[in-house]
């Protein structure tokens, strides 16, 4: 490994999360945006903690819609971009490869992308993913917990009673206020849609 292309990784992977995450600040302000319209600073909407979830895969089955308004959402700032990850690959998988039986995932939602050596992408493809946590439950085991779930206003019909919130084991779900409507890991949100806005809420 020389000295010199060590530093260009790393700027390279610096750049990917930038733009990663911009791609999903753009993507989650939109949907807030649209619930932002409609609702007031008063006005409440429910989402799950990501640090209180056990990933019991109760909201891909429970919520009223089908598939659930519960999707997995990336931080790829706190991602490491690994080859052997426990979000993408089945524990007993016997090859890094984007081969159908290696994946953890039930819907094929996550694809994986070489960027370069050893580093890899990983994307969610939110109209296949049905919200079981099984990715969120690999990633925080055997990774760095960047997969995780949160209800998406775009889809959520934000019943009086929530039938997740009714039947969740960790007590994840609750009221926060429209406006600021996610509640996302990573650094990218600190003073934004971050879990500080619970407490201030
Ligand atoms: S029901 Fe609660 S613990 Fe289970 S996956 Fe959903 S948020 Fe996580
Ligand atoms: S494993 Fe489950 S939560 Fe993760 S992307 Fe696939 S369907 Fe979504
Ligand atoms: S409020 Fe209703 S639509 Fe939204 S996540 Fe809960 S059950 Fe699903």
């Amino acid at each position: 490994m020389s000295d010199k292309k060590e530093p260009k990784s790393i700027e390279r992977r610096r750049f990917l999360r930038s733009g990663m995450q911009m791609a999903l600040a753009v993507s989650l302000g939109g949907v807030a945006g649209v619930s932002f319209l409609k609702s007031t600073s008063k006005d409440l909407v429910w989402q799950l903690d990501p640090f209180k979830c056990v990933q019991c895969g109760r909201c891909a089955d429970k919520c009223v819609m089908t598939p659930s308004a519960v999707k997995c959402v990336h931080a790829y700032d706190l991602c490491g971009y690994c080859d052997l990850c426990g979000g993408y690959l089945k524990p007993d998988a016997n090859a890094r490869s984007t081969a159908a039986e290696n994946q953890l995932c039930p819907t094929a939602a996550i694809k994986r992308k070489y960027i370069e050596e050893p580093y890899f992408e990983y994307v969610i493809e939110e109209d296949l993913c049905i919200g079981c946590a099984k990715c969120v439950a690999g990633c925080t085991s055997f990774g760095n917990g960047s997969l995780h779930l949160q209800v998406r206003h775009d889809l959520c019909k934000n019943c009086n009673d929530c039938s997740i919130a009714r039947v969740c084991p960790a007590d994840a779900f609750q009221r926060v206020p429209a406006n600021t409507p996610y509640l996302i890991k990573g650094g990218f949100t600190k003073g934004g849609t971050s879990k500080d806005n619970l407490k201030k809420g």
